[in-house]
């Protein structure tokens, strides 16, 4: 029987940070992938004289992220976004306003009205509630006001999401936040005392890509893992045998003597159904959205009634169209578009229009290109590049979902060890889930 140390099983952002962070403590790490590439979904395509992204587009460089490039070395292959994507829009009332990054965007903002932006002072003076077991509309509404959270918060988390505020969690969609009512009394005096207390490792600002897109950086995270990256070989099964584990993979059977699940929640499921029912039921409810990301090329000669600038925009629901939002790539990452043209990524779906995954290519063309005019006065000139479809695109962390996950960690309690990790467990960001990966490989070191 094939032995190793230590199996990931999944090699996408979560799998390849804990793998590394593994490898780069000399762990005898072997990981193994059902696809034929490393990554997840995070992919790349170079072509044509575009490099366009299949899955995430940029991504925030956290604390404990940070500490993992640093640490395999990658740090330099990062590239921050052009300081022009500092600029975010909205579409409101089908113009594009910019949303408030600074005192005075916000004072002179439409998206609040005055009563809306004086609510915000009275946020300290709000007494504690139960942050943990609410939506995110109940805590921000709360402590915020109604119209911050219809007007900022709702396309936040339509960005983030594809999502809905009553229906994710603010535990786990905040925690920083909810946390910080917690400490403080409210979000200031919370914020404020952590900030103070300086426990949290600072990350790199801005938002943030690689040379090759962010398919290239995790073929970078993969490179040095060699032979150990076993691709296009899934993992079958996961069973214990005494203090050990043993898995059923495509290559054969492999014994180890701690595991790393990396998976997306419905395979978590799969693999743990023999080993606990009870963390394969947590993990197979955990709920997730379609998204279809569009890739289009723009000509950037027409006259537009807003330029092509900045990140991007996003489509609160009030504006009744089916796209998400857009992010304006060659903007943020120049270099990315064929000469002449312009790169733009569509997304379309959410909670918003979940047949969009299995809608035909002319539908969703027409809707988007229905959004564009809206927001840009873009009539023609647009070239779809690919349409990529993902099913079960981002998690939708409700109400109750950290104790849910506590749970199913305490299901896997008194079994060999074994961490789980990924986008549906501690948060749905890249760099949520390389911190997480990380942090996960070494609280499997510190176990010894
Ligand atoms: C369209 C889209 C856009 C996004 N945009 C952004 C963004 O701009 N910024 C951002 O920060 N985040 C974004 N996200 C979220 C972010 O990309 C993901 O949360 C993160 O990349 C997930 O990483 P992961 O390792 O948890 O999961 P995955 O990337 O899903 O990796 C899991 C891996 O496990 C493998 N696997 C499954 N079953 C098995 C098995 N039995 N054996 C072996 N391997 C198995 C899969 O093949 C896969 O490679 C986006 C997500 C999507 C889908």
């Amino acid at each position: 029987m094939d032995r190793v140390d230590t199996v990931v099983i999944g090699a996408g952002a979560a799998g390849l940070a804990a793998a590394r962070t593994l490898l780069v403590r000399g762990v005898d790490v072997r990981v193994y992938e059902a696809a034929d590439h490393a990554g997840g979904v995070m992919q790349s395509v170079h072509e044509d004289g575009f490099l366009y992204e299949l899955g995430p587009n940029t991504f925030r460089v956290s604390g404990p992220a940070l500490a993992l490039f640093r640490e395999i070395g990658l740090e330099a292959a990062l590239v921050k976004a052009s300081p022009a994507s500092r600029k975010r829009f909205l579409l409101h009332q089908g113009s594009l306003v910019p949303v408030p990054m600074d005192p005075v965007t916000f004072a002179t903002s439409p998206l609040l009205t005055a009563k809306g932006k004086l609510r915000l002072f009275a946020e300290p003076f709000i007494r504690r509630g139960d942050g943990e077991n609410e939506s995110v509309a109940a805590f921000t509404t709360r402590r915020l006001g109604h119209e911050v959270t219809e007007g900022l918060i709702s396309p936040f988390l339509i960005g983030v999401y594809s999502g809905d505020e009553n229906q994710l969690g603010a535990g786990a969609v905040f925690p920083s936040l909810v946390e910080a009512e917690q400490l403080g009394g409210s979000i200031l005096v919370g914020s404020l005392r952590r900030r103070m207390r300086g426990t949290e490792a600072p990350g790199a600002p801005g938002s943030w890509s690689a040379s090759g897109g962010m398919g290239g950086l995790a073929t970078q995270m993969a490179m040095p893992l060699g032979e150990a990256l076993r691709l296009s070989c899934a993992v079958r099964s996961l069973n214990r045998d005494g203090d050990h584990w043993r898995l059923e993979t495509n290559e054969g059977e492999v014994e180890a003597r701690r595991v790393v699940c990396a998976v997306p929640a419905p395979a978590a499921a799969r693999l743990f159904s023999e080993l606990s029912p009870d963390a394969a039921r947590i993990a197979d409810a955990i709920e997730f959205v379609p998204v279809v990301s569009v890739q289009l090329s723009v000509d950037p000669t027409l006259t537009l009634t807003h330029p092509v600038e900045g990140f991007g925009f996003l489509v609160p629901r009030e504006e009744q169209l089916d796209l998400l939002g857009a992010l304006f790539m060659s903007r943020l990452f120049p270099g990315r578009a064929a000469p002449g043209r312009e790169l733009i990524t569509a997304m379309i779906g959410g909670r918003r229009w979940p047949g969009a995954v299995d809608a035909p290519e002319d539908e969703l063309q027409a809707r988007i290109a229905k959004a564009l005019d809206r927001a840009l006065g873009l009539r023609g000139g647009i070239e779809p590049l690919a349409y990529t479809r993902h099913r079960q695109a981002i998690c939708q962390p409700g109400v109750g979902h950290r104790p849910a996950i506590a749970k199913l960690r305490a299901a896997l309690v008194g079994l060999p060890p074994l961490e789980v990790v990924g986008s549906w467990v501690d948060g749905v960001s890249v760099g949520d889930t390389l911190g997480a990966g990380r942090a996960a490989a070494l609280r499997l070191m510190e176990a010894g």
